[in-house]
């Protein structure tokens, strides 16, 4: 697939440091998970490495921050046109390392590139306040102004717009950052990297430190030690999220993190079933089911339970799997072994505890995994307490409204979750008794750069994308202005 590309130039392999590619002394294998076969050896940078992409970016801040916002509009709409101008060979990249189905790719390239879009605009915007004075003598106001050099570690699920979410605010708010993609996906971030530079953003502004996994965890505590160092982003694991945040203490850095969920899907009795249909098949299979706001417990009232898990489980039966390439394919291999296991793992639960196969169940050749769905799932089993992060619905079955409520918020986390009703009373009630940052209501993908992206209890801190995206990375400074 990587010999199709129109620009070949776009496929590096080393790190961008202060605006050059470093090889770095060791390197890394990144594969192709839908056959197993190696695509690149990539730098292996560490501990000292990320110490000289801190300095350089530290450097490069004085002259970024003093930009004016309508400068650095004009040069992220321009990485912006060169990500949209190199759509296909970006999806290429990351569906030979990532897995997701060619058009998913590119969609997530569109994805990606929008939140570049949205903050260069903003970039015009970081507006500040002038407040009402006690004293005719003073004048008081809110600057704000560039929290500093921030980092950024993003996971493999999605290898462009985690990044550029993260990157694309930092950077129109006048912040240089350093970049720790996920080691499984580093091709997709060196690619958009390349974009950057060619799109003019300055060397050191924008530096990216590839890591297999245990120097990754280096550079992580050299991020979160660095007094250079304001902000951190992170995506990924809320176990990973709690190391961060500990981590951070001694230096009391400002972090946004975006950590694991276990979305409820709700279908009430009075849902179009059809729509509900369509929105959770949208919401488990894409990505495979591995996306954060991925349906993990689908909930149906006892009244249309039968109805809902026959629709649905036939057009599970219809997903096509493959490897990401081929046309047609919806479902693509699982990003690795661990991943396979760990549905089987739910799935074998499930069906033990009394769940009723109705659809796939089962492991395929290399990392592919039928998709599945199972009925009456009860609440012992473990799909209703973890996450599975892979194609495996489980259904489960209730009768009053607030059963279904009590037993959504019954986790630690809180980002995604979704019902469907047509019931005008009911949607208030059930949208505002959720505890969850997000909630999809008759949708079953409500992503996109102009909203608030982000969770609540141990699914994270912080919002993503829509103007509130842009408040992570500006400190807020009152000036008091006296003897006037
Ligand atoms: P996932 O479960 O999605 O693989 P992880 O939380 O393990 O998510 O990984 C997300 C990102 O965090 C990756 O870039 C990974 O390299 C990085 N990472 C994992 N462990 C650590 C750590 N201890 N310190 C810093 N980064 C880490």
């Amino acid at each position: 697939p990587i010999s199709l590309l129109k620009d070949p130039s776009l496929f590096k392999t080393d790190a961008l440091i202060n605006g050059q590619w470093v090889a770095g002394t060791a390197r890394f294998d990144v594969n192709d998970p839908a056959t197993g076969r190696k695509l690149a050896d990539v730098a292996n940078l560490g501990a000292k490495d990320a110490e000289t992409a801190i300095a350089a970016a530290n450097a490069a801040w004085p002259a970024w921050r003093s930009k004016t916002g309508k400068e650095r509009h004009a040069i992220l709409m321009k990485w912006y046109q060169l990500l949209m101008a190199n759509q296909e060979d970006l999806g290429r990249i990351m569906t030979a390392e990532q897995g997701k189905p060619f058009a998913e790719a590119k969609g997530e390239v569109a994805y990606g590139a929008s939140f570049v879009e949205w903050f260069a605009e903003e970039a015009k915007r970081v507006n500040g306040e002038t407040l009402a004075q006690f004293d005719n003598n003073r004048r008081l106001m809110v600057i704000k102004q560039p929290i500093g050099v921030c980092a950024a570690i993003t996971p493999w699920n999605f290898p462009l717009a985690m990044i550029t979410r993260k990157v694309a605010p930092a950077l129109a708010a006048g912040c240089p950052v350093v970049i720790k993609p996920a080691e499984l996906t580093p091709l997709t971030a060196l690619a958009v990297a390349e974009l950057a530079v060619r799109a003019g953003i300055p060397a050191g502004v924008l530096n990216v430190l590839t890591a297999d996994s245990s120097n990754s965890i280096a550079v992580g505590k050299v991020f979160c030690a660095s007094d250079v160092v304001r902000h951190i982003s992170f995506t990924g694991s809320t176990e990973v999220g709690r190391i961060l945040m500990a981590q951070s203490a001694p230096s009391v850095k400002k972090l946004s993190l975006e950590l694991g969920g276990n979305a409820p899907f709700i279908v009430f009795d009075d849902a179009d079933i059809d729509s509900a249909v369509e929105g959770a098949m949208a919401s488990k299979y894409r990505n495979a089911g591995q996306t954060c706001v991925c349906a993990n417990r689908i909930y149906v009232q006892d009244g249309v339970y039968d109805q809902f898990v026959a629709k649905f489980a036939a057009k599970v039966k219809l997903l096509k799997v493959g490897n990401g390439f081929e046309d047609g394919v919806a479902q693509g291999p699982l990003i690795e072994d661990a991943a396979v296991e760990k549905v089987q793992r739910h799935v074998a639960d499930a069906i033990a505890k009394g769940g009723r196969l109705q659809v796939g169940g089962h492991k395929l050749q290399g990392q592919f995994f039928e998709p599945t769905v199972i009925s009456e799932a009860t609440g012992d089993m473990l799909c209703a307490k973890e996450e599975t992060f892979g194609p495996f619905a489980p259904v489960f079955r209730f009768k009053a409204e607030q059963e279904a409520i009590d037993a959504a918020n019954n986790t630690e986390f809180g980002l995604a979750s979704y019902f469907y009703s047509r019931d005008i009373g009911r949607i208030y009630r059930v949208a505002e008794a959720l505890e969850y940052g997000m909630v999809g209501i008759n949708a079953g993908v409500i992503a996109t750069e102009h909203v608030p992206f982000g969770g609540v209890k141990q699914s994270g801190l912080g919002r993503e994308g829509s103007s509130h995206g842009m408040e992570e990375y500006v400190e807020m400074k009152y000036l008091c202005l006296g003897d006037i």
